[in-house]
């Protein structure tokens, strides 16, 4: 049986202004800034919709000093996805501006691996460093899901349906995972946070907020193992993202077309 083809979108929602040493471990501080886009992405295809991470809130936007131009529920909403009746949420990882808004998709099963449920409320969360990308209502919320039975659990490499498997990474947390998708243009692979730039994943450069190095560096060989080429590796915070892949409906530059052949 042929395996399914889906169509992939990313949907940008916040932006923010960064300097490149902050976004490289090793970085040239002669280098210009370097703009930092906040994106949650959406599967569709087979009759279903699958949400991969739910993004952060006007309030944490606020709190933390980012521009937010939308609500990723509205975002959503844009290309036709009515974020009450999504069944699966993938969240890659924790961190606010991948796990907030947790309350706008009240019929959802959240899709996690299960070191990074134990990574965002274990030891490590004692150490400022390691939790403040972590926003505690976000996890305390996604606990008392855990509790309600919404929270299919995952270790290391799954299946999720025929075209679309889950991988845990790791490195920049403990439990991060990617998503790998079957598209028309062959097999696309969500990065999220396992590489925030292109650049860090083609210099071997790691972003700085890591948990473990080693880990981080391994994850580069397995996006472009678990990919067919560098460029179905979609990073999780590039502006070049928007610039590299069609635009979904002419007019709407801020959600792209990730299954779409360049
Ligand atoms: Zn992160
Ligand atoms: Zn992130």
């Amino acid at each position: 049986m042929e395996l399914p083809r889906y169509e992939v979108y990313a949907l940008r929602y916040a932006t923010v202004a960064r300097k490149p040493q902050e976004n490289f471990i090793a970085a040239d501080p002669h280098e210009g800034p370097a703009t930092m886009d906040y994106f949650v992405w959406a599967i569709l295809g087979q009759g279903e919709t699958i949400v991969v991470d739910t993004g952060f809130t006007a309030a944490a936007a606020e709190r933390r000093g980012r521009q937010f131009l939308r609500c990723p529920v509205q975002a959503l909403g844009t290309l036709g996805v009515d974020a009450q009746a999504v069944r699966d949420v993938i969240i890659t990882h924790l961190h606010y501006d991948h796990a907030g808004n947790l309350d706008k998709f009240p019929a959802a099963r959240f899709h996690l691996q299960e070191a990074e449920v134990a990574f965002a409320t274990g030891p490590c969360m004692c150490e400022p460093f390691l939790r403040h990308a972590y926003d505690v209502e976000d996890v305390v919320q996604m606990v008392r899901h855990v509790y309600a039975g919404r929270v299919a659990f995952h270790r290391g490499d799954v299946e999720l349906r025929p075209g679309i498997s889950l991988h845990r990474i790791g490195g920049h947390t403990d439990g991060l995972q990617v998503v790998r998708v079957h598209t028309e243009r062959g097999w696309v692979v969500l990065a999220s946070d396992a590489t925030h730039y292109a650049e860090n994943f083609k210099r071997r450069s790691p972003f700085p907020i890591v948990y473990h190095v080693g880990d981080m560096l391994r994850g580069y060989d397995r996006l472009r193992m678990l990919a067919d080429s560098d460029a179905h590796i979609v990073p999780g915070h590039d502006p070049m993202v928007l610039r590299n892949y069609p635009a979904w409906r002419p007019g709407n530059a801020e959600i792209v077309a990730l299954h779409a052949p360049g």
